[in-house]
Parts: structure tokens; sequence; C-alpha cells
């Protein structure tokens, strides 16, 4: 394989490069109607027949012959807790670390309600407030991820949400069964309050619709497969739901003067995902490019998952070269990337220049990995170039805000002759009258 790898190599100078990086990036969100029609079967069966249904698609797409009852994929507090305690001394104190820094960051999102006086003596502002529960979406099926655990669930806590759903597919167990108690543990440090080992559309509809056993929740967050999203936007409207999550993403700008090693790790750090995961290298430094395609080469055979990142770098990967350095934000911003490593001499005079990106990594010493687990800001990003309207999960997702109005009666009489014009012009009769007999001496009807 070492010689033989070849990864899509592009320049801003060939002709029919816009269309290139156009084919590159339009790949990202591909949902087919058969699946839209799967999804949307499976939500109706949930929302009329609950539990029973919810049951009957987790023996179908989980494989869970095994359970005939709601109360078999209910995990209690009893077992997140001993799942805690019987956790290795090294990966509690890492789960514990992570959650601690997640924690700290994220209560610098907190916003507090607001109100502000005018000179009449009115008051006017903002009352924010906790959404009151919600449900958190923690993939599973082909791999377990505690961070998402973390990353969900603390932002939710912090906003002072009182009732954290988890819904999980049965964690892989590995060779030995104890590796699917992580999630339970990582769901014990993060204060979730109940757990449910469900996946997929049904998991979507019955924190959507709620069952018998599965409280309805206000809003759904977490990333998760092509099901997971599909659903997720079907029920947008009836719950709320934090984005639309395609496959992770990661572009790199590189000025030639990091480890090309390094570069090349970081690009398979994300091509290991999944084989939809999209690396994407720019550098205007054409050597370079040659420097990491060989570090690709010559890494990549020693790499466990190296089938699905050789896929993932061959179908959806490219290292890109570019003229200079305003042509890399450029190309930086028509991408949207998820994750945006600004792998360069003086980052922080690039960030400027960043109109859209999830998280944006700077230096040479900030490998996205870091951000994944440990750094603090939330992992749950947007994806696919929503990054040109989405933002990171957080606090703020878990809180919503109600206006304030509070007229003195001066402030109201000085008020109404205008609501007044408006709403007579907009022969709303009743809006016109409600406003004026605020006017001291107006004549009632
Ligand atoms: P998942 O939990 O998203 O999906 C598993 C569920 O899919 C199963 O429980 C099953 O119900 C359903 N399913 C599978 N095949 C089906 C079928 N044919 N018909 C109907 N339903 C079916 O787990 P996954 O599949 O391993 O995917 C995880 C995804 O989450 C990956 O794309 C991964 O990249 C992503 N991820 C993202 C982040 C992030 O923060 N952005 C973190 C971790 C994972």
């Amino acid at each position: 394989m070492t010689n033989e790898f070849k990864i899509r190599r592009m320049s801003t100078t060939e002709a029919g490069f816009d269309s290139e990086l156009a084919d590159l990036l339009n790949r990202r969100m591909i949902e087919e109607q058969s699946l839209s029609e799967t999804v949307a079967s499976i939500l109706a069966d949930v929302r009329q027949n609950g539990d029973s249904a919810v049951v009957a698609y987790t023996q179908k797409f989980d494989r869970r012959n095994d359970v005939s009852s709601m109360a078999q994929l209910t995990v209690t507090q009893a077992q997140l807790q001993a799942a805690l305690a019987a956790l290795p001394e090294d990966l509690s104190h890492a789960l514990h670390l992570a959650a601690e820094r997640i924690r700290r960051y994220h209560e610098h999102q907190k916003q507090p309600s607001w109100q502000y006086e005018e000179e009449d003596g009115s008051v006017y502002g903002q009352h924010v407030v906790a959404l009151e529960r919600v449900g958190i979406y923690v993939p599973g099926g082909k791999a377990n991820y505690p961070s998402s655990v973390l990353m969900n669930a603390i932002p939710a806590k912090v906003a002072g949400v009182e009732q954290v759903i988890m819904v999980v597919p049965t964690p892989y167990q590995g060779d030995d069964g104890g590796e699917g108690q992580l999630i339970f543990a990582a769901a014990a440090v993060a204060g979730v309050d109940q757990v449910y080992t469900l996946g997929g559309a049904q998991a979507v509809g019955a924190l959507a619709f709620g069952t018998e056993t599965v409280p309805r929740v206000d809003k759904i967050v977490g990333p998760g497969n092509v099901f997971v999203t599909a659903a997720k936007k079907q029920v947008f409207g009836e719950v709320g739901i934090d984005m639309v999550a395609g496959p992770s993403e990661l572009t790199v700008v590189c000025d030639g003067h990091t480890d090309p090693d390094w570069i090349a790790m970081d690009l398979f750090s994300q091509a290991e995902h999944d084989e939809q995961a999209q690396s994407i290298l720019i550098s205007p430094n054409a050597a370079f490019l040659d420097q990491v395609a060989a570090s690709i080469a010559r890494l990549l055979p020693k790499m466990e998952r190296r089938n699905i990142i050789a896929t993932s770098l061959r179908d959806r990967g490219a290292l890109i070269l570019v003229e200079n350095d305003q042509q890399a934000l450029d190309v930086c911003n028509q991408i949207a990337p998820e994750h945006l490593e600004l792998s360069v001499a003086d980052p922080q005079q690039w960030l400027p220049g960043v109109k859209h990106a999830g998280a944006i990594f700077l230096g040479r010493h900030t490998p996205e990995a870091l951000g994944d687990y440990c750094a603090g800001p939330c992992h749950v990003l947007p994806t696919s170039g929503t990054a040109r309207f989405f933002s990171p999960l957080g606090v703020y997702d878990f809180q919503k805000r109600s206006s304030i109005i509070q007229c003195s009666p001066e402030g109201a009489a000085a008020l109404a002759p205008v609501a007044e014009t408006l709403a007579t012009n907009e022969r709303l009769q009743a809006h016109a009258l409600s406003a004026a007999w605020r006017i001291p001496g107006r004549e009632k009807l």
C-alpha cells in the first residue's frame, strides 16, 4: 500500500478548480429518499405504539433478540454509579479531568437575564431560563463515545436543565465485555438523570413523542448516523433540535513549517471516524504537500483503522495548493469546515479572516484531537458547510429567552399613540383601543 496510495491533489491555479472544489464538498449532504421514508415509518410507528415499537426496532436494528421489554433497555442510577466505581484508576482520572475542563469552559457561556430602565421608568429586558427536559443522543452502534456523553450532557447541566435523558445504542462491549461500562461511567460523571439503551430513529422518536417509559423531551441534541439525523430533521417543530449533523470534517491550513508527520496524523484522526469523513489540507507550499503525501503513504499501513482512513482520504480527502495566505482563507471560508486547524506561525493574525468554521484550532500544538476529548469546548459542531449558520453545541442551546416589557404609566401613554396609529392602519380595532385606553382621559366605547 505504501507506494500506491494516492490522495487527490488540487491547485487554485488549475482551470476548473472551483467546480472540483464544489464537487468535493457537494457530496457531503447525501440523504436518499428511501432513507427518509424508512425513518418516517419508524417515527410514525413509535408515535402510535410507544414502547412496543421501540422494543421491536431495537430487536431488529440493534440485533437485541434478548430484549422483550423496556425494562431491559433502562439503565438505573445504581448501574451508572456501579460502572463509575468499577472504572480503572487512569480512566476514572481522565474522565473526571475532561469533565471538569468541559464544565469550566461552558460556565463562560452562561447567559444571564438582563433588564434596563428607560427615563420614563419603563423596564425592558430578557428573562433567560433553562429548558426543562432535554434528550441527548449519544452515538453507538460501531463504537463507544464516552466523550460525547460529557460533551452533550455537561453544557445542559451547566445551563440548569433539570432532566437530561440520554439514549445510546447498546454499547459495544469489547473483548472482555467491560468496554461499554465507560459510557455509563461517563453518564454518572456528567450527572445524566435517565439512560436508555436505544439508538437510531426509534430512539429519536421515543424522545420526541414520549412513550410509556421514555419521557417526552423539549429538545434533542447530539450527533448520530444518517438515520438519527433524518429523524431529528423530521421531528423538528414538535421538539427543538440542535443542528443537522453530517459526517465529520477537518480542514488544515499549514504554512509548511509544521512536522509533516503531525499533519498527516491530524488528517488521519478525522478520517478514522468513518469512510464518509473528510480531511483536507491547504498550503501555499507545494514541497510541503509532497512531504505530507509521503508521510501519509508511510504511516497509513501502520494504522489500525487503515482501511477506513484510506477510503476516506481517497474518496473525500484533498491536498490543495494555494498561491498565498489570503487564498488559503478564501478556500477555507468556502469549505466552512467543522474543524479548522491553523497550523501557521501567527494564527491569531489569521483569526479575523475566518468567517465560517465550527471550531478553530490555533497553532502547531493544537491538534483537533485535544479538542475532541478534553480541551474544554464542545466537540458537537456544525458539519457539511452548516458552520455558515450553526454554532457549536453550547449552554445557549439549553437556555431560552422570554422578552420582558414593563411600561410605566408615562411610558404607556407615550407609546400608545404609535401603537394606535399602526393598529388602525392594520384595521385591528381592539389593538388600537387597548393601547389608546392607556392614555389618560381617553374615552371608552
Ligand atoms: P448511531 O448511534 O448514530 O446509529 C446506530 C443506530 O442506527 C442503530 O441503533 C440502529 O437503530 C440505526 N440503524 C442502523 N442501521 C439501520 C437501518 N438499516 N435501518 C434503520 N436504522 C438503522 O451509531 P453509528 O452508526 O456508529 O454512527 C455514529 C455516527 O456519529 C458516525 O457518523 C460518527 O462519525 C458520528 N459521531 C459524531 C460525533 C460528533 O461529535 N460530531 C461524535 C461521535 C460520533
